[in-house]
């Protein structure tokens, strides 16, 4: 039986996907999850789990991450654990990106995580304890084809985690990052059978990854027996960035 001692955590992208498979695992663990999405609309989908508290939060803009702190320290004090889950993709080849693509792809997935963990990182210093946890991809050290934004912003996210974790580590805070493959989730599920047939052949265990792939490992990054890991990336891929 993993020991936990910590208890309130943070998920972003917690409506679906990935985020929602952290938020529902650590829930079931005895953490009060506050679960972040866009819209009230989405988040129905946790609405009702034990544990799990949505907040409406667009994690691109500051004051909205203002508003998410501020009901979390009226309502929990503070966070012990940061998920920085959500991301998005708005893939082209970059003769052809528009500087909004760009933008947007970096507001959401490497600005927020800063303004986000630089809002909980206080408390956390002040309590000597806290995990972050980024999810990065394995595009983000190989690269991918129409996905230079995406590539940037979670290569900056594996640098941002070793960074981070230097700085904090006397603080008894670990950071660090995983690095999903290919994942079912709304996010791959537009990919044709041939593009899939294509990633697969690159895949030793044959196979996509399941959210619930992820989830496993961020419960033990948020336990006791963690708690000399800090500042690695850990590929959750079946294989793939061997290749
Ligand atoms: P997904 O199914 O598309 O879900 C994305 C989640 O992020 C949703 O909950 C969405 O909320 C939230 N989100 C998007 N923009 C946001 C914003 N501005 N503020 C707050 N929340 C926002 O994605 P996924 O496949 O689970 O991926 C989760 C993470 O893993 C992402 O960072 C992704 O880059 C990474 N990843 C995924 C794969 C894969 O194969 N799936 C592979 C490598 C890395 P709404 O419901 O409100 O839109």
């Amino acid at each position: 039986m993993l020991n936990f001692t910590t208890k309130t955590a943070i998920v972003t992208g917690g409506s679906r996907g990935i985020g929602k498979e952290i938020s529902e695992i650590l829930a079931a663990n005895n953490y009060n999850v506050i679960a972040v999405a866009t819209s009230e609309q989405s988040l129905d989908s946790i609405r009702d789990i034990k544990n799990i508290h949505p907040f409406c939060c667009d994690i691109s803009d500051k004051q909205s991450i203002e508003k998410l702190y501020n009901y979390i320290s009226d309502t929990f004090g503070y966070a012990d654990v940061l998920i920085n889950n959500a991301g998005i993709h708005m893939d082209n080849i970059l003769l052809r990106m528009k500087s909004e693509e760009w933008t947007k792809v970096m507001d959401v997935n490497l600005n927020g995580p800063f303004h986000l963990t630089k809002a909980v990182l206080k408390d956390m210093v002040k309590n000597k304890c806290g995990r972050i946890i980024n999810i990065s991809s394995i595009s983000g050290t190989d690269g991918n084809k129409g996905q230079g934004n995406y590539a940037a912003s979670k290569g900056g996210l594996l640098a941002l985690t070793k960074s981070l974790a230097k700085e904090v580590g006397r603080r008894n805070i670990t950071v660090n990052c995983i690095a999903p493959g290919l994942i079912e989730t709304d996010m791959t599920a537009h990919l044709s059978d041939t593009v899939k047939k294509g990633y697969l052949d690159r895949i030793p265990l044959k196979r996509l990854g399941k959210p619930k792939d992820i989830g496993q490992m961020i419960l033990f990054l948020c336990s006791n027996e963690a708690s000399y890991i800090t500042g690695q990336t850990f590929y959750i891929d079946g294989g793939m960035s061997l290749n």
